[in-house]
């Protein structure tokens, strides 16, 4: 008997256990991967948003990120028309536009936390063979031979959720015909802290700058081109590269292996259900265009962990569907919002219709003109509109980042995290 049962122990079931763990909730995670297998590199390179920044910070997770890359510009550009915009950190006060974080290196220090709590208890490797609910409480029965029980059970499984399918959540979802190559590549020119985002018809090519001369890179691309992509050799892969972003990077070299994702959208019809709740991918799976798929999740994780914890705090029930429909409330918004906002760039961009291209080139004039809707894009993409939770609102009125000194990769002196 334990007071949440979490399946799943990554980057958001990881970060929930140490959000109701400081609050001194009882936890038992679940996961199929054991800790002490080493962490696999999947080649991503998470851009991380102001809301994401303050809920590790909250945790103490921060901290302990060492190779931690300000974002102080995005430039987003036409791969048709001669349209660009800038996103400056000047936009915005309080520190960057958003960092980039090694996914290994994340999920490495999430399960270091976990560990540092006593009132975590850790099932891995194990998985779920079973889920039963009745009134009072959740079961878990894992392949281990365990048999968990608490009054709330969250699935943080990831966007293939096996909890959501046994709990039969009725889903929304569609495949796009695009596949996400991602790689690393160095470069013979500085990128100063700038992230690019490249609208080309069939895709958009994103690159997040990384520690040194070295970029992470996210293009997606149709299916049948990402297969002759993938196979091609490390220097002609770069020069295709160079071919459709140009040489303001100067060079590329690849400095990593390729890995491929196929994207889809999924969009759970509830977050609930009896004595359920979903978080991260398992809540909400889209289009990495815009590089938000674990910013939301973190928000998922804030805001259970708010929802919680007062339960907690007065002796509620935590699997009480009151509980439970005030997390949904609260989250159901911020994700639609940014399914929606992610599959219209995809379907406005990665197309070669004239009207489109009309559209695009309108709304590139607009954005970069009026000053008002930039900042309000910038906000929304920090994750700095609508309702904060306590994880992060007090967090954000102490914020205040001294510069870091000025260097090669760094000329302004961008805030970094050692400095907040
Ligand atoms: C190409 C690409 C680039 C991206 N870039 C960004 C970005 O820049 N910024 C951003 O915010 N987001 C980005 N995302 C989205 C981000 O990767 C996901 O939102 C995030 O990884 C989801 O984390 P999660 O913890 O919810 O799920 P996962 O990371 O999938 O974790 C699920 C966990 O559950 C465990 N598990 C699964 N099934 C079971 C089971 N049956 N029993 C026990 N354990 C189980 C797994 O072992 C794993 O530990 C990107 C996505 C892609 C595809």
């Amino acid at each position: 008997m334990t007071d949440i049962i979490i399946v799943g122990g990554g980057l958001t079931g990881g970060t929930l256990a140490c959000a109701l763990a400081e609050k001194g909730l009882q936890v038992a995670v679940v996961d199929q991967v054991g800790p002490h297998s080493p962490t696999p590199t999947d080649g991503r390179s998470f851009a991380l948003s102001r809301s994401s920044f303050h809920i590790l910070s909250k945790l103490g997770i921060w901290e302990t990120l060492d190779d931690v890359t300000p974002i102080t510009k995005i430039h987003t550009s036409d791969g048709v028309l001669p349209q660009w915009v800038e996103f400056n950190e000047m936009d915005v006060t309080g520190g960057p536009l958003g960092y980039v974080v090694d996914s290994a290196l994340l999920k490495a220090k999430i399960l270091e936390k976990v560990f540092s709590f006593k009132n975590i208890t850790l099932h891995a490797p194990q998985s779920v063979l079973r889920m039963e609910r009745t009134d009072f409480h959740a079961f878990i029965e894992t392949n281990g031979g365990e048999t968990l029980k608490a009054p709330l059970c969250i699935a943080a499984d990831g966007r293939f959720s096996h909890l959501r399918t046994e709990a039969q959540i009725p889903l929304i979802k569609w495949s796009y015909d695009q596949v996400a190559i991602v790689c690393h590549l160095t470069h013979t020119l500085p990128h100063n802290n700038q992230a690019f985002e490249h609208f080309l018809p069939w895709g958009p090519l994103a690159f997040v700058p990384r520690p040194g001369n070295e970029s992470g890179l996210v293009w997606s691309v149709e299916k049948e081109k990402a297969d002759v992509f993938l196979a091609l050799s490390p220097e002609d892969f770069a020069a295709e590269i160079q071919a459709h972003f140009g040489d303001c990077l100067g060079q590329f070299t690849l400095s990593s292996k390729r890995w491929s994702y196929a994207l889809s959208v999924c969009l759970p019809k509830r977050l609930i259900d009896t004595r359920l709740a979903l978080v991260g991918d398992a809540a909400h799976t889209f289009h990495p265009v815009a590089g938000q798929g674990l910013n939301v999740g973190f928000r998922d994780v804030s805001v259970l962990a708010d929802v919680l914890t007062e339960a907690f705090s007065l002796g509620l029930d935590l699997g009480a569907s009151q509980v439970l429909k005030t997390y949904q409330k609260r989250r159901r918004g911020d994700i639609i919002a940014m399914t929606l906002l992610t599959d219209g760039m995809v379907r406005v961009f990665s197309n070669q219709s004239r009207v489109l291209a009309r559209v695009r080139s309108v709304g590139f004039g607009v954005v970069k003109y009026v000053t008002p809707l930039r900042h309000m894009m910038i906000r929304h993409a920090m994750g700095m509109r609508g309702h904060a939770p306590f994880l992060w609102a007090r967090e954000r009125s102490t914020f205040q980042p001294t510069p870091k000194p000025i260097s090669k990769n760094n000329p302004k002196g961008a805030t970094h995290k050692k400095s907040v």
